[in-house]
């Protein structure tokens, strides 16, 4: 408290003791400002220390209309002190501009993180001459723009050198970085068939491609995508781990995927091919409430109406979808990766106000099970919408409030073994589970779509009897203990 102002120890205060501020009463819809983030979201009462924060998008702002973060000015110590009690740090681009803003959130004893997005060509940019060569009257098809040839790697390998000389200068200024989780939505990528197309005509990658690569879209998205992995870790992990070993390095849609269990896209629209991941360690698997599953995925097979709670099915079978196979791909391949995926309840990518936005009581089931399923973190894409403002600071008290249930069961998130990776089809009416086993101990948490309370048996340890557990519909957790070859369960008590 002693390196604060008066005045701004005087406004903490005022959120702080009487829960109101001048600046936001109880009354006035909730914005995504710092008074209305400490207002709604109370501190973590599960100790976090040594684990990683979570990050949101947006920066956080003292108010709507303050441009302190694009200015790169620091917010008050005590304002990164209140949010490290949340399990919450100020998140900043991979940017040396930076650097007094994060030497700020070290002081204040609050980790320091980089997110950054970048879409577009990327790197490729900062290569000389990288776009595809195209014969005369190429038409480049609708939606698509000229591509870069994706075995150039002059560009990537500057902005490596970039990435380095920016990390020394930090390095240099005694700042600890903790994680970079970055959100290079960059080429090379297979989101349209116009990619290969450019490529196929381009008289430089003819030469540069295994021909077979050229001549059909299915191995061309897997050569691209395993591409991408190897691209990726050369050049954006090994640069950071270099600088910053223990870094925890990660970037978007980052998981493993393999021919047994190939993994969903985050959206749940197709399935990767076998993807690695490299030097990078931690995985970004994705879950959003995003309305575009009703497009993708409705079926009118279902008889559904289209309410919330059949569209909360959906949304259940999507978000459990890319984290879950991920999970059984990396138990296989290499389980000691972190996970830290991007949640969020709200994504209207398409809009659509007929299509019912996910209810925060199954957001928050959906969360514990991700917690259950492996991860580490979260990074938490709360953007402030226009039609709903307000869910950007929900979005936070849901996940925070999560992590702090799921802090009671510190040991199990840090050393269990995940036991269940299966995901709902959307009709599905029984059990929904995960676990996280240790030794002699398990917690597991299990709920059902279904109307009544169902009964499902487990056996989490080879060497001890099988146990029937109960799922309700309002979810249920369970801490289970095994003595000698019994097994007992017993309801653990839910915090808030
Ligand atoms: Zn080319």
């Amino acid at each position: 408290m002693k390196s604060i102002s008066v005045p701004a120890l005087a406004w903490m205060m005022c959120i702080v003791v009487t829960g109101v501020c001048s600046m936001s009463s109880a009354d006035e819809p909730c914005r995504w400002t710092v008074p209305d983030v400490l207002r709604r979201v109370p501190p973590l009462s599960n100790n976090y220390t040594g684990r990683l924060p979570m990050i949101t998008w947006p920066a956080f702002v003292m108010s709507t209309n303050d441009t302190s973060f694009r200015e790169k000015k620091p917010l008050p110590a005590e304002i990164y002190r209140e949010l490290a009690r949340r399990g919450l740090t100020q998140r900043i681009p991979l940017n040396e501009s930076y650097l007094e803003m994060a030497k700020a959130i070290q002081a204040a004893g609050a980790a320091v993180v980089f997110v950054e997005g970048w879409g577009g060509n990327g790197p490729y940019e900062l290569g000389h001459d990288p776009l595809h060569k195209l014969p005369p009257g190429f038409q480049i098809a609708k939606g698509d723009r000229h591509y870069p040839c994706p075995l150039l790697f002059a560009g990537w390998q500057a902005k490596a050198d970039e990435v380095r000389n920016t990390l020394r200068k930090y390095r240099d200024a005694g700042i600890y970085v903790s994680a970079a989780w970055l959100d290079w939505e960059v080429e090379p990528l297979v989101w349209s068939k116009g990619r290969w197309e450019q490529a196929r005509a381009c008289s430089r990658c003819v030469t540069l491609f295994p021909p077979p690569v050229l001549e059909s879209w299915d191995e061309y998205v897997k050569f691209i995508m395993s591409l991408r992995s190897d691209l990726f870790s050369a050049y954006l992990a090994a640069p950071i781990l270099e600088i910053y070993p223990a870094c925890s390095v990660t970037d978007w849609e980052k998981v493993y995927s393999t021919p047994e269990r190939p993994t969903p896209s985050c959206w749940g629209t197709w399935k990767f091919p076998p993807m690695s991941l490299g030097l990078f360690t931690a995985a970004n698997p994705v879950a959003y409430g995003n309305d575009i599953y009703y497009q993708e995925h409705w079926s009118t097979n279902w008889n559904y109406p289209l309410d919330q709670k059949h569209m909360d099915r959906l949304y259940t079978s999507i978000m459990l979808g890319q984290v879950s196979a991920h999970a059984e791909n990396s138990i296989k391949l290499n389980p000691h990766k972190q996970c830290v995926p991007w949640v969020c309840r709200y994504c209207p990518d398409v809009d659509d106000e007929k299509v019912p936005i996910l209810s925060r009581t199954r957001y928050r089931e959906i969360l514990r099970h991700i917690w259950l399923r492996g991860a580490d973190s979260m990074q938490i894409f709360n953007e402030p919408r226009p039609r709903h403002p307000e869910i950007a600071v929900e979005e936070v008290e849901d996940a925070v409030s999560v992590y702090d249930e799921m802090l009671q069961y510190r040991q199990f998130l840090e050393e269990g073994r995940i036991m269940c990776t299966d995901v709902p089809e959307v009709t599905w009416d029984g059990p929904i589970w995960s676990g996280l086993c240790l030794q002699n101990e398990a917690i597991v948490r299990a709920f059902t779509q279904g109307k009544n309370e169902t009964a499902f048996t487990i056996q989490p340890w080879k060497d001890a009897k099988e146990i029937q557990l109960t799922a309700p519909p309002e979810g249920q957790t369970w801490l289970l203990r095994k003595d000698e070859t019994e097994v007992t369960a017993e309801p653990a008590n839910k915090q808030r």
